[in-house]
Formats: C-alpha cells, structure tokens, sequence
C-alpha cells in the first residue's frame, strides 16, 4: 500500500510531489492523460517567478519533473477512473483496470477551459486564441481583442485587457449579462469597452496566417453576419474541474469544483487533500496551483504523522 498518491502532474500536482518525496513519503504520481497539465500548450510563460527571461509551459513543466525526480517521485502513466474514497485504504482504478491503494491522497487533477467547439478557434489557440487574461492580456498592448462571455469572468477579463488593448469587445449570445450589477457598472463605465449583444461567433480568421485578424459574427436574433476586426479573442464561457470520479463522496461547489475546509487543503474526507485549479475557481494560476501543492504535501505529512485536526 502506498503512504501518498498524488493525482495529476501540472504545476499543482509536481509540486505536492516534491514537497512529498523530500518528506521521504515515496509518493507515487498518476500522471494522467495530459501529463505536465495545461501549461504544455502554452508557448510563453512570462509570470511564473524565477525566470526573468520568460520560459515555456513544456520547459517549466519538465524542469517541475525533474526535480520532483531528482528526491525519488514514483510516476504512473494513465487517468484514474474510479475512486473509492470512503475506504479505509483509500482506493483507485485506473484506465487500464490496475487498482491501487493509499492512506492519503493529493487530487491536482485540474479544470480545462470550455471553448466554443470551432476549428478556427482550436487552430489558432496560442496565435490570438486564449482562455486566460491574466496569462496573456500583456502580449496584446495597443491591439483590438474580443471578449466571449456574459458572466463575471468575461468582465473581469475585459477590464483587466483594457490596461493593454485599445479596444475591448465584449460578444455575448444574449441581450443581458449574467455578471453582477457591480461588475456592469464598471465595464459599462469603461471607455474602452463595447459591447455586441445577441451575438454568437462563427469562425475566428486567419487560420492560413496563424493568427487572428477577424471574427466573423452571428446576430441571433436577425441572423445577419458582420466580420468584426480584432488580434486577440479572450473566450471567457468557464472551466470545467476534472473532478467527474469523485462526484458523490466529496463535497463540490455547483460547478464541480472541490471544496476544502477553509485556509487548508483538506476535503471533507480524511487523507483526501486537493490542490491546484480543482478547488480553485478564482485565481487559476501555475504559482497559486504550485502553492496549494505545497500546502497539499504539508498537510498529507501532519496527516499521515497522526496530527489530523479538521
Ligand atoms: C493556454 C494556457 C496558458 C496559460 N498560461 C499561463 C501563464 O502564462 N501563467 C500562469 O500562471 N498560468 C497560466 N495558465 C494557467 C495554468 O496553466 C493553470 O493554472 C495550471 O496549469 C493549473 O495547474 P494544476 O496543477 O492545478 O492543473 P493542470 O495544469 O490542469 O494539470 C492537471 C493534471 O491532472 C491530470 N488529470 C486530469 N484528470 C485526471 C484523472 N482523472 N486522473 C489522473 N490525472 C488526471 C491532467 O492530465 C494533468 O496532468 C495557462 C493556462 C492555459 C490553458
């Protein structure tokens, strides 16, 4: 039986396996599906602290690898399937029908962003497509960008892109926002901000170019098509956790996203810890993902010391 699995190896679940391989738990990592997580997508990683430089998402999540290595992280390839967390051993299945078992467990399995379904927009993500403002609303200064979304995300992203872009448009399928009247009030306020209601995008260009140069614009309401230019398409619909193989043992916000007893890692389930963008709706960053993977680590090592108090 294992002292400690680790779930998922982006920035959260790397880190967790760090802090647990030097507190000699011999942790055993399940890579899963998409090892080194969201960030092997992404070609520039200006904000992660330490590389002044800038650094890639593949070379950052390698670079997380080995060191985790280097103090004897155990790897596993596969997705978990099932888990059975009210035993005692916790147990798992994965994809491939190995189970195994544990005293503790670190679920870093993430959230992916929801996107619109068009080919353009998967083609052209990482050339003018993103799903993530705060990563890279600094690389469009000076240039028109489009915000998808009617929620409070899609005006916070908004707001947050006028301190670069000369011009933000908001595109949102309906004719009222679902955001808060407090977050209305301020992208109303804002200069740089224009809003295309009853509108749905249909197809981002240039693909042929590898980068986005317009949105080609659905009005729902009279079907009319208008091509809108712009550099930049920020599409702010949500995320979904990874968390579909524990619904029904720990407590989920109404999105699917983990809960965790305040200012710990701790779910509602003993020697079940979460970390990362599972349980983490609002700032969704490597460095905040990478710092609830240490405190996830440090709580399994009191955990499993006999010094659980929830
Ligand atoms: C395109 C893009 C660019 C970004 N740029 C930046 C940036 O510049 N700076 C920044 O700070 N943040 C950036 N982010 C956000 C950042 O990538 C995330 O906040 C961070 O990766 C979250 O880390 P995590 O470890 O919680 O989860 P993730 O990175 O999502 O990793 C989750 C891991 O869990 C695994 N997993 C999922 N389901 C299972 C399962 N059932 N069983 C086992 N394993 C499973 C996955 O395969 C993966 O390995 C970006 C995100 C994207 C998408």
């Amino acid at each position: 039986m294992e002292k400690v699995i680790i779930l998922g190896t982006g920035p959260a679940g790397l880190t967790a396996a760090i802090y647990c391989a030097r507190a000699q738990l011999n942790p055993l990592v399940i890579e899963g599906a998409e090892p080194g997580g969201q960030l092997m997508i992404t070609s520039e990683v200006e904000n992660y602290p330490g590389f002044p430089e800038g650094i890639t998402g593949p070379e950052l999540m390698e670079r997380f690898r080995k060191q985790a290595e280097r103090f004897g992280a155990r790897f596993m390839s596969g997705d978990v399937r099932a888990a059975m967390l009210k035993n005692d051993p916790l147990k798992l299945e994965l994809e491939n029908g190995e189970e195994v078992a544990s005293r503790a467990l670190i679920i870093s399995t993430g959230a992916a962003a929801r996107w619109l379904g068009l080919a353009s927009e998967s083609a052209l993500r990482g050339a003018g497509v993103s799903a993530c403002a705060t990563c890279d609303g600094f690389f469009f200064q000076g240039k028109e960008v489009v915000v998808i979304g009617g929620g409070d995300t899609a005006l916070e992203d908004a707001l947050f892109l006028t301190h670069f872009a000369s011009k933000v448009t908001i595109i949102h399928r309906r004719d009222e926002l679902r955001a808060s009247k407090y977050m209305q009030g301020k992208a109303h306020e804002n200069e740089r901000i224009e809003f295309l209601w009853d509108s749905v995008v249909e197809e981002i260009r240039d693909v042929s170019q590898k980068r986005v140069s317009v949105v080609v614009v659905r009005n729902v309401k009279t079907s009319e098509r208008t091509e809108l230019p712009c550099e930049g398409v920020f599409v702010a619909i949500g995320h979904a956790p990874n968390t579909q193989c524990f619904r029904g043992q720990l407590e989920m916000d109404q999105v699917g996203y983990l809960r965790t007893q305040p200012g710990t890692t701790h779910t509602n389930l003993p020697g079940v810890f979460a970390a990362g963008d599972v349980a983490d709706a609002r700032y969704r960053q490597a460095i905040s993902a990478a710092g609830t993977g240490a405190c996830a680590a440090i709580d399994t090592e009191r955990y499993l010391a006999g010094e659980h108090h929830s």
